[in-house]
């Protein structure tokens, strides 16, 4: 029709383009894995960002492959996200906290041609290098004097700042398909295998915007933005993205994660926001208490990826006159969802209600549409008290898993989140408990089923049944209840060690229960929420 807007693809690429142009000064400072502070502007990003686009080429990389990464925080990462979506392949990133296994299964699973690393991960990756067919190549994310002079790779071992150093600048970023791949994320949240999140150019930028706004994230160019979750976690909630639309500087903390590193960082560079999951944030207030210390700039920061606690909310509004927003996502929703933020009649509550909001996890951002539904999938009222499945569907919502043979998790178009929730009459979304069968330990995944087959391997066990149990510093805990066969002596100590390296250490329960009997449905199926029920304070009790 006539008269009608001009059709421009949102694309990755045009993010850099625009922050290169219009933020050319701003700054990008990096805490290395080498142990010194970086800092560059984002012309410089911009620059080495093309060239590595280049040298991806010449890596002879195609349109639509996947690139993997396994890195912290920091500028290369960033040159990375950049170079590798914006010329039309796939950045997939790893997550290191995986077992040698799952990362093998994972880069397998996306077929990476090539896997970038910091130095780091250089015994992770002697590991998984001999399980996995490809890639052939792997690129040390360091410069020439801290390359590894032994190392235990038979494939190829390149040198980021070489690579980056012998290509050019001058790279036209191609107009892609708004709807082709931009990046990968695999979720060990699901039963099963870790599952593969496939994020477009259009569902990234739509994110972007959406995620950017005064009641979402609230960022804008005169901010100084501290991503504390990963960049391997769901983009690191999108803020390397967000960073560029808006013009904010960005610091990245690199590995040091403990709460005295963070302070200084803050300090030192100013930062007004940050985000993280609520562990990292305990590590920091236990810190800032212990020395007595405050913060000069930070206004505001955003907790997710578990409850954020009342306590913490009121630790960093009332002692540091520091905004917590409460935000709930999930790496199939790019990730935000709903964000805590008040409606203009909630401002002038009498604070004791506006803590209680804020433990809500939120109501949803434009683009976000959700409901909960009973077990016959009927939806129920937004009255503050029926719980039910928590279903999402937007933008940015997955439809499907990468190169999944499973059936596709949308029922009706709607996203089963495996979150119990209910709604209040405002809008604001508050999980109530979890269906799906996993444990949530400081941000990170811990898969039940994968515990309860290593015990079952056990001669002495005939029932195991792993549980999350609410913990006071990780939020949650694997608690393993287990019945013995009959006569059986097995101690706890004895079953806990057999787990010793069958899995990544953190993944270990950190107690075994024995019990008579566990309850079973109709179907035969064990009745978890009843043991949770039961033993879900184990740890707070202990
Ligand atoms: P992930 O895909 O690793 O980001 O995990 C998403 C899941 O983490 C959600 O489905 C929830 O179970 C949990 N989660 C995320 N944010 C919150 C929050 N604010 N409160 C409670 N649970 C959360």
């Amino acid at each position: 029709m006539q008269g009608l807007m001009m059709q421009q693809p949102l694309l990755v690429a045009s993010l850099l383009t625009h922050a290169e142009r219009h933020h050319g000064e701003q700054e990008i400072v990096s805490r290395r894995v080498e142990g010194d502070i970086h800092r560059y502007r984002y012309r410089d990003f911009a620059q080495r960002a093309r060239r590595m686009a280049n040298a991806l080429a010449g890596l002879g990389i195609e349109p639509g492959e996947r690139v993997g990464t396994l890195a912290w925080n920091g500028y290369r990462h960033m040159e990375l996200y950049f170079a590798v979506s914006g010329s039309g392949s796939v950045l997939h990133t790893l997550n290191p906290r995986l077992h040698v296994d799952q990362l093998a299964y994972i880069i397998e699973h996306a077929e990476d041609r090539v896997v970038f690393f910091d130095l780091t991960f250089l015994p992770l990756i002697e590991s998984v290098a001999p399980r996995v067919r490809s890639p052939k190549v792997f690129v040390a994310m360091t410069d020439r004097a801290h390359m590894p002079r032994d190392h235990g790779l038979s494939a190829t071992l390149l040198c980021y700042e070489d690579i980056v150093d012998g290509h050019s600048d001058a790279f036209d970023w191609p107009l892609l398909d708004e709807n082709s791949a931009s990046s990968l994320c695999y979720t060990s949240g699901t039963t099963g295998n870790p599952k593969g999140v496939l994020y477009s150019h259009r569902s990234t930028l739509l994110h972007t915007y959406a995620a950017a706004l005064p009641d979402s994230l609230n960022c804008s160019a005169r901010d100084v933005i501290l991503p504390v979750v990963p960049m391997f976690h769901v983009n690191a909630w999108g803020l390397p993205y967000i960073a560029c639309m808006v013009g904010a500087k960005l610091v990245f903390p690199g590995p040091a994660l403990d709460g005295k590193s963070l302070h200084e960082l803050i300090e030192n560079e100013q930062v007004t926001l940050s985000a993280g999951v609520p562990t990292v944030w305990q590590g920091l207030l236990a810190h800032v208490d212990a020395i007595t210390g405050s913060f000069s700039s930070m206004k505001r920061t955003i907790i997710g990826g578990a409850p954020c606690p009342t306590a913490m909310t009121t630790a960093f509004q009332a002692r540091y006159g520091i905004d917590v927003v409460h935000a709930w996502g999930m790496t199939e929703l790019s990730p935000v969802g709903t964000i805590c933020s008040f409606k203009a009649h909630q401002v002038s509550l009498p604070v004791v209600e506006r803590y209680a909001l804020q433990a809500k996890q939120g109501r949803p951002v434009f683009g976000m549409d959700m409901k909960i539904v009973d077990l016959e999938g009927e939806a129920l009222p937004w009255d503050g008290a029926a719980t039910g499945d928590l279903l999402v569907r937007g933008h940015w919502v997955t439809r499907e898993y990468f190169g999944s043979d499973d059936a596709p998790p949308l029922r009706d178009g709607w996203f089963p989140t495996g979150d119990v929730a209910r709604i209040d009459p405002d809008g604001f979304m508050q999980i109530t408990d979890r269906s799906k069968d996993v444990i949530k330990s400081g941000g990170e995944w811990i898969s039940s089923t994968d515990i309860e087959n290593i015990a079952y391997l056990h001669p002495e066990v005939t029932t195991a049944v792993c549980i999350a149990a609410r913990h006071p510093k990780w939020d949650e805990r694997p608690l393993l209840l287990i019945v013995k066969k009959p006569g059986s002596a097995l101690v706890p100590n004895e079953l806990l060690t057999f787990f010793d390296g069958r899995l990544a250490k953190w993944w270990k329960p950190d107690a075994v229960v024995f019990v008579d009997s566990v309850p079973l449905g109709a179907t035969g199926k064990v009745l978890k929420n009843r043991l949770r029920d039961q033993f879900g304070d184990y740890y707070l009790s202990a």
